[in-house]
């Protein structure tokens, strides 16, 4: 897989290309707000390397993914609703609801999300 996708919408925003409410990033995780955002806190945590889908994954990816995690919960308890509570969600493939295929963890907070089903 390559590192990145130039037809890729969110490779495009990692360039610099496409502009973004950037709210935290470093060597290889980037942050920034969901253009249509589902929730008064609605952040979007990736890899800055273009992995499709959480089925593309190797064993080698699991820091990497550990630190995504921990990058959402910092962001969370930045904007205050780490007590309250949040949600976290990846969406994979069509059943899934992935729209763009990079993958992305959402960051879902500032309002009850409810239960799931
Ligand atoms: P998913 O359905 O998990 O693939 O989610 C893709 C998310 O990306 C959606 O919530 C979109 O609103 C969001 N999105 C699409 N384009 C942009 C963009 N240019 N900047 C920020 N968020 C975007």
């Amino acid at each position: 897989m390559p590192d990145h996708d130039p037809d890729c919408i969110f490779c495009g925003i990692i360039a610099g290309r496409i502009p973004s409410d950037t709210l935290y990033e470093d060597d290889e995780i980037i942050a920034f707000r969901d253009i249509s955002p589902a929730a008064p806190l609605h952040v979007l945590v990736l890899p800055k390397a273009h992995i499709a889908t959480v089925n593309d994954l190797g064993a080698e990816e699991a820091g990497l993914i550990g630190r995504m995690v921990l990058v959402a919960r910092d962001l969370a308890a930045g904007a205050g609703v780490a007590r309250d509570g949040y949600r976290l969600v990846v969406n994979v493939n069509r059943d899934g609801g992935q729209i763009v295929f990079h993958l992305h963890l959402h960051v879902l907070g500032g309002r009850s999300m409810g239960a799931i089903g």
